[in-house]
């Protein structure tokens, strides 16, 4: 059975809206936030938590170790 992610975060102190994760998940869960935080960045925001595979690109290419993707 295909793996599924129970939670997806992104620390908000260690993130600064490069948006390699969202170039790099094969299966469009992440999408740019539509307003900045108090920083001026766009972060990223989970649209679709469902379609995590838990494939773990998004945490791998992350340059910041800002995102984590927690398994079901
Ligand atoms: S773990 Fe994989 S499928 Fe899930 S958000 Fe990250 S890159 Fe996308
Ligand atoms: S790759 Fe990391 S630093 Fe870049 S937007 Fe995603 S979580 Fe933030």
């Amino acid at each position: 059975m295909a793996k599924k992610a129970k939670q997806i975060n992104v620390d908000p102190r260690l993130c600064k809206g490069c948006h390699i994760c969202i170039s790099v998940c094969p299966h469009g869960v992440l999408e740019k936030a539509e307003v900045v935080d108090e920083r001026g960045f766009f972060l990223p925001v989970v649209v679709d938590l469902e379609a995590c595979r838990v494939c773990g690109l998004c945490e791998i290419h992350c340059p910041d170790f800002a995102i984590s993707v927690q398994e079901e």
